[in-house]
């Protein structure tokens, strides 16, 4: 076992922990100072410094100036008010073009504005989940209002190419928004030099709490506010600043820029290990998922004739914390609305783990996965009416090691 005996924790897509540093920086904004950052006195305005130098370093990490950066509750929200609001700028356009393979976040309001009278365009993907780029250039139009694709996928890691097709929006007047929640604090972005109008984030998923987020809005871009109160945010976004979160999200998104040349290389290489190691020792397994293009840090794979979350309850046996699909649909028994849209077949939807790294993962913890995972494939292939009476698995006749 590692020495943490706490949980091997590989669902960093789902969340992650919150980094010491992280902790540290907030915990002053938890006890001492609580003003109120609107306040006029000199004890909010101590705290209205720190919020402000938290959106400097936000708006570092991503390449945009602080006063483009709106922080919000989460990554739903600024998904939410970003199309929304482009839909509101110009409301002769009634279309919005979007993929298949969104977080619900973005998919679910499709749905919405749908029955709200709105066309909503859904891009296909192909095997391995790359963007049809030629069906989505076909769907912009001058109708179109708002273009919105993620720029990293919750549960390949596949990557879009944000940056062509938010040029191809342009072209078209509409404005272009992505989902980079996966991609903020993993991959290098600079939006000085992109056509992208709104940017989404979330700072549960680069080591800060839960319940903060941002929106980037470019320079020049009009933004209806979403949340209507007082004049927080530079008046777009009512409610007072959960300045704990918005100091621990400026802290993580310094540490995240200081680390990300580093740690990138240091976690490919533990995910590329995992995944070699789970593919040299488990049958009938395969990446879901583009290799060539996709996160450093994640990898799908499915493993034929098994449920997928049967394979996680044999893992949390061993504390091993992993993910069958993405958080939100892991609580169903969906199949995931990404891989079907990839065509990947049932049986291998079902049997789907998602593994996700952090910078806090081991290589000794790579190895622990290494070691657990055939034998929980083999017991439950054994166990499987496909592993004894359909086509018998190779190794569900090898004897018990
Ligand atoms: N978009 C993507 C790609 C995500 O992975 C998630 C969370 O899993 C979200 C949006 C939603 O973010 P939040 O949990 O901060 O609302």
């Amino acid at each position: 076992m590692p020495d943490d005996p706490e949980v091997v924790y590989v669902d960093n897509n789902a969340t992650t922990r919150v980094a010491p540093e992280v902790l540290d920086a907030m915990l002053p904004f938890l006890t001492r100072f609580y003003g109120n950052p609107s306040s006029i006195h000199t004890f909010g305005g101590h705290v209205r410094r720190h919020v402000e130098h938290a959106r400097e370093q936000l708006a570092a990490l991503v390449g945009a100036a602080p006063n483009e950066i709106i922080f919000t509750s989460c990554g739903t929200e600024s998904d939410n008010a970003a199309i929304l609001s482009a839909l509101e700028s110009d409301v002769r356009r009634r279309k919005v073009v979007t993929t298949r393979v969104e977080h619900p976040a973005v998919l679910s309001l499709g749905k919405v504005l749908q029955q709200r009278g709105y066309h909503v365009d859904y891009a296909p993907v192909n095997h391995k989940g790359q963007l049809c780029l030629d069906a989505l250039c076909r769907m912009v139009d001058d109708e179109t209002a708002v273009v919105s694709v993620m720029w990293a996928n919750n549960e390949t890691g596949n990557l879009y190419p944000v940056l062509e097709i938010a040029e191809i929006a342009r072209q078209h007047g509409a404005l272009f928004h992505t989902d980079a929640v996966q991609a903020v604090g993993k991959l290098p972005i600079d939006l000085r030099k992109s056509a992208i109008d709104f940017l989404s984030l979330s700072g549960h998923k680069l080591h800060a709490p839960k319940g903060i987020g941002a929106l980037y809005v470019r320079k020049g871009i009009k933004f209806n506010q979403f949340l209507i109160g007082g004049h927080q945010e530079y008046g777009l976004r009512a409610g007072t600043e959960n300045v704990p979160g918005i100091v621990g999200l400026g802290k993580a998104a310094e540490l995240a820029a200081e680390h990300m040349a580093e740690e990138q290389t240091r976690v490919r290489a533990l995910r590329d290990r995992l995944e070699q190691g789970i593919l040299s020792t488990c049958p009938d397994a395969r990446v879901n998922g583009n290799p060539a293009s996709r996160l450093p840090n994640t990898t799908n794979i499915s493993f034929e004739f098994v449920e997928g979350e049967s394979i996680l309850l044999l893992l949390d046996r061993w504390n091993i914390a992993a993910s069958s699909g993405s958080a939100c649909t892991s609580g169903s028994l969906e199949p995931s609305h990404v891989l079907r849209a990839m065509g990947v077949p049932q049986t291998a939807i079902h049997g789907s783990v998602r593994f996700s790294l952090s910078r806090f993962n081991t290589a000794e913890e790579i190895e622990f996965i290494i070691e657990k995972m055939p034998p929980i494939i083999r017991r439950l292939r054994e166990l499987s009416p496909y592993g004894r009476h359909g086509r018998p698995s190779r190794e569900s006749t090898a004897p018990e090691k």
